[in-house]
C-alpha cells in the first residue's frame, strides 16, 4: 500500500467488503448487540463510495481525513466515531502525502489505534475493534522489522487479525453494548473485531495488486 491508487483500491475494496458481509456482521452484532453493525458499516461506506470520485486528486491525507468525517457524519453507533477517528487520524500522519513508506504504512495504523483507544477508552482483551488490530498491526511491524515487503507484512497482519477475532469468542465484553451481557457475551464473536479483520484483508488485497 504505497501509491495514492493503492490507497483508494483500499478504501473501495473494503467497502466492497462492507457490502459482502453486511449480514454476517449484523448477525453477530444481534446475538451480543443490538444488531446494526453490518447496517452501520456498510451505510457509511456506502456514503465514502459516493465520495471517492471526488476525492483522487487530493492528498493522502486529504482522502482518509474525508473519509473518517464521512463515517462519522453518516454511521450513528459506536462503530461510526470509532472507525471515522482512526481514518481521521491515520490522515494526520501523511500530510502532504502522494506516496507512502512503510514506515508512513505503519505511522497511520498506529495513529488511527491510538485515535480508537483515545475514543472508545478501551484496551486489548475487552472484546472490541481493538482486538483485531493491535495484533494485526504488531505483526505487521514484526514482519516489516524482520525485512519483509509490506505485501507480506499485510498478510502477516491479516492473519494476526482472525486470530484476534477468534480470541474475542472466549472474552467477556467490557465495553460497548455487548458488556451488558456480561458472562453471556462469552462463545460469541465481536462483530467489531471481525470487520476490523476485513480492514486488514482488504489493505492486503489492495497491496497485492
Ligand atoms: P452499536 O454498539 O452502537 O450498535 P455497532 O454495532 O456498529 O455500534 O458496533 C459495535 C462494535 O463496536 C462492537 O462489536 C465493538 O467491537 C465496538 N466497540 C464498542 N465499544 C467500543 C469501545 N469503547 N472501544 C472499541 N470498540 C468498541
Ligand atoms: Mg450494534
Ligand atoms: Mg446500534
Amino acid at each position: 500500500m504505497a501509491t495514492k491508487a493503492e490507497v483508494l483500491d483500499f478504501i473501495r475494496i473494503y467497502g466492497d467488503k462492507m457490502a459482502e458481509h453486511r449480514q454476517e456482521l449484523t448477525d453477530f452484532d444481534q446475538a451480543i448487540g443490538d444488531g446494526d453493525h453490518g447496517i452501520n458499516m456498510n451505510r457509511g461506506f456506502k456514503a465514502v463510495s459516493e465520495k471517492l470520485p471526488t476525492l483522487g486528486d487530493k492528498n493522502i491525507d486529504d482522502i482518509l481525513k474525508a473519509v473518517g468525517m464521512t463515517l462519522v457524519s453518516t454511521v450513528g453507533g459506536a462503530s461510526g466515531p470509532l472507525y471515522g477517528t482512526a481514518f481521521m487520524k491515520a490522515g494526520t500522519v501523511l500530510k502532504g502525502k502522494e506516496e507512502l513508506s512503510d514506515q508512513d504504512v505503519i505511522s497511520a495504523f498506529e495513529e488511527g489505534v491510538g485515535g480508537i483507544k483515545f475514543r472508545g477508552k478501551a484496551v486489548q482483551g475487552e472484546k472490541t475493534i481493538l482486538d483485531s488490530m493491535i495484533p494485526a498491526i504488531d505483526a505487521i511491524k514484526k514482519s516489516i522489522s524482520e525485512g519483509n515487503s509490506m505485501t507480506v507484512a499485510l498478510e502477516a497482519g491479516e492473519k494476526a487479525a482472525w486470530e484476534g477475532v477468534e480470541y474475542t469468542k472466549t472474552i467477556i465484553a467490557t465495553k460497548g453494548r455487548a458488556s451488558y451481557l456480561g458472562e453471556r457475551s462469552i462463545g460469541h464473536q465481536d462483530p467489531g473485531a471481525t470487520s476490523m479483520a476485513y480492514l486488514f484483508q482488504a489493505a492486503k488485497e489492495a497491496a497485492k495488486k
